[in-house]
């Protein structure tokens, strides 16, 4: 059976690529009735936060994305690791090392003056039990290393890239797999990452690890662990980059990289899951692009995820957006637009207001692409006077208009309550009064309504201006 993780650190809210990388192992769990693992890799003491685990899970959570075992936290199974450590110093794979770090600082300081690639040159590897005493004694402390030899060759099937081997001398020497002690008597202290993940994924039972691209020399790297350790190795696979407009990793410096930071523009969870799906992956029927995440996974499989990088395109997650955006019912449209009215401060209240607010909803959903688009689509109608463009402005003052839009308001006066069809009766008897073109009173009174010569609806901007007495005041206030 299939049992796979997703291990974020906890030093920064859920990024985009952990996002992908969890959506992918979702899918290839949920395709082949697997498990989905949610493993918090906390070792960094100094940078992981609680806040960023829970930031982690909530994001998760937001796609839709489920864990069916976890979270489970590193910092909670050292002793695991300890014993993981002391075995393979037991087997001799592994074994002290007392270089200073001024020591390793000359070591590279000599490799690059000689045009070498900076690696640890293993000088500590057969040091006797009577040197490592003396060492202890000049007051130094032992870091762990795992013996990498140079002449092996460590290849894997990788179930995206295909065969992948890499040489045991492009690894950088001998690696650190526990810090130096902290306290006294301990025999090494904080175990590392490599080491950390390969005693959980077999502890775990872990069957593919599917990760970022950028885990590939790792791989090499823990594929030696699992030897050493005498388990079985998982399949991997290795998904490609993010990428930028400009074809580099998609980072920081490009504004948004956090899920919070697309929840925030207006992008709702389910769009946002469909596009990072796409990020790589590509269905059997290749048009289709606007699916669940449940009907990707009945479609998913590693081998049509691409080996090259995945550029971000805005336009496309603002169309899949839209696409969803535009099949939200207006009562459920009200929840997801009511923060981002309140937001913009426009003074209204979910209970009271609900009526009108669904109204408005129906109103300008087919406008919008992201849900921030409704304060844009909806400011013209919030509120009781309004700000008019020098085009309304001119629309106004042209000759007649005046007497066009007083009409209009004394029309309004006859009928107590305004409907579309009387609101269409007032413009038709106004038009033929004043013997004008029908476009010349819509403008006007567009002008006079909205204080813009675009926006939605005039009839329905109206109705909804009527219901809470703001048109006859507006049209007053433009007179
Ligand atoms: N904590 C690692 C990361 O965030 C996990 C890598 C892995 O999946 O093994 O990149």
């Amino acid at each position: 059976t299939v049992r796979v993780r997703i291990a974020p650190s906890p030093t920064g809210n859920l990024h985009i690529g952990t996002a992908r990388t969890a959506i992918f192992n979702w899918l290839f769990a949920r395709h082949h009735q697997g498990t989905f693992i949610l493993r918090v890799e906390d070792t960094d003491k100094e940078r992981s936060r609680p806040e960023y685990t829970e930031n982690i899970k909530s994001g998760l959570t937001w796609l839709g994305l489920t864990w069916d075992e976890g979270p489970f936290f590193q910092t909670e199974r050292f002793d695991l690791y300890r014993q993981a450590i002391q075995s393979l110093i037991d087997k001799g794979c592994a074994y002290r090392c007392y270089c200073t770090s001024e020591e390793l600082e000359q070591m590279r300081e000599a490799q690059k003056a000689q045009n070498q690639a900076p690696r640890y040159d293993n000088r500590h590897r057969h040091l006797t039990e009577a040197e490592c005493l003396a060492l202890e004694a000049e007051g130094r402390k032992p870091v762990i290393r795992f013996i990498i030899d140079d002449n092996r060759e460590i290849s894997w099937n990788d179930l995206i890239r295909g065969k992948v081997v890499w040489k045991g001398s492009d690894l950088g020497g001998d690696m650190v797999i526990a810090r130096m002690p902290e306290t006294e008597g301990e025999a090494f202290g904080q175990p590392l990452y490599n080491l950390a993940v390969v005693v959980d994924d077999i502890d775990m039972h872990i069957t593919q690890v599917i990760r970022g691209e950028d885990h590939i020399a790792n791989t090499a790297k823990q594929i030696l662990l699992y030897e050493a350790l005498g388990a079985k190795v998982p399949d991997f696979a290795h998904t490609p980059l993010i990428l930028n407009q400009e074809g580099r990793k998609l980072s920081k410096r490009d504004g948004v990289t956090s899920i919070d930071d697309f929840r925030n523009m207006g992008f709702l969870p389910e769009a946002m899951a469909n596009y990072m799906t796409l990020l790589g992956w590509t269905a059997p029927d290749s048009t289709q692009e606007i699916f669940t995440i449940s009907e990707a996974a009945q479609q998913f499989s590693l081998e049509r995820v691409n080996k090259a990088g995945a550029k971000f395109d805005w336009d496309k997650l603002d169309w899949i957006n839209s696409q969803y955006l535009h099949k939200v019912p207006a009562n459920e449209l009200v929840e997801l637009a009511f923060p981002y009215w309140q937001g913009a401060g426009y003074e209204v209240n979910l209970e009271q207001d609900r009526a009108w607010l669904e109204q408005l909803a129906k109103l300008i959903g087919p406008s919008l692409t992201r849900l921030t688009d409704a304060v844009k689509e909806s400011h013209l109608l919030f509120g009781e006077t309004v700000i008019y463009s020098e085009e309304a402005m001119a629309q106004i003052k042209q000759d007649g208009v005046k007497e066009i839009l007083e009409a209009v308001l004394e029309s309004l006066n006859n009928h107590p309550e305004l409907t579309s069809e009387n609101a269409q009766q007032i413009i038709k008897q106004v038009t033929k009064t004043f013997n004008v073109k029908k476009g010349l009173i819509m403008r006007s009174l567009r002008a006079g309504l909205m204080g813009e010569l675009h926006g939605p609806d005039l009839i329905q901007s109206w109705l909804l201006l009527n219901e809470k007495g703001w048109d006859k005041t507006r049209l007053q206030d433009g007179l």
